[in-house]
């Protein structure tokens, strides 16, 4: 089998690795306080007959030091970026993410699989990003776009579906 490597970006608490344990184990923890860069695996089919590995690394976000997010860059073959809805500031700070995996993947960029997205969708009261200016800004960047809630479990599932048929090489499902 072979392996298809999706890495998670964003800013601390956005809720990386609240999205990535409610994807590969079904829970949810208000609480959850990880330490270090994990990596998940899941078996998923890939074109009809074979099966491949999903290999899911949630990042630690702003304790990677560029050099770490440079090599998580260049091994993913696609990215998930995830802001808050509930902070604008998230959302800022995955410009400079954009701009170093464009970097990066260079002319291949337009081929590869990222979603943006905008995670803690039940906590409108505290929204300070609409889905309009996510939108927007998912089709400035030209990636995919989608509202979650790791809590509630709100478009998890789809959002992992979103990302793999935005392969165009192979044809992967969960
Ligand atoms: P990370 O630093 O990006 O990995 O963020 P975490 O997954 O550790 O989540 C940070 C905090 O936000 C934790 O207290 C989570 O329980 C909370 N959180 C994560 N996802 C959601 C969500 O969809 N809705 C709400 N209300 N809280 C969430
Ligand atoms: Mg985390």
């Amino acid at each position: 089998t072979s392996d298809y490597r999706v890495a998670v970006f964003g800013a601390g608490g956005v809720g990386k690795s609240s999205i990535t344990q409610r994807f590969v184990k079904g829970t949810f923890n208000d609480n959850y306080v990880p330490t270090i860069e994990d990596t998940y695996r899941q078996v998923i089919s890939c074109n009809q007959k074979n099966v491949c590995t999903l290999q899911i690394t949630d990042t630690t976000g702003s304790h990677q030091f560029p050099a770490m997010q440079r090599l998580s860059m260049s091994k993913g073959n696609a990215f998930i970026l995830i802001y808050s809805i509930t902070s604008m500031q998230s959302l800022e700070e995955l410009g400079p993410i954009i701009l170093m995996l464009k970097e990066v993947k260079q002319s291949a960029i337009g081929e590869v699989p990222i979603m943006l997205v905008g995670n803690k969708k039940d906590e409108d009261s505290k929204r300070e990003v609409s889905t309009a200016i996510g939108q927007k800004i998912s089709g400035q960047w030209g990636t995919g776009f989608i509202e979650t809630s790791a809590k509630n479990n709100e478009n998890i599932t789809e959002l992992f579906q979103m990302l793999l048929a935005r392969e165009k090489k192979r044809q992967l499902a969960l």
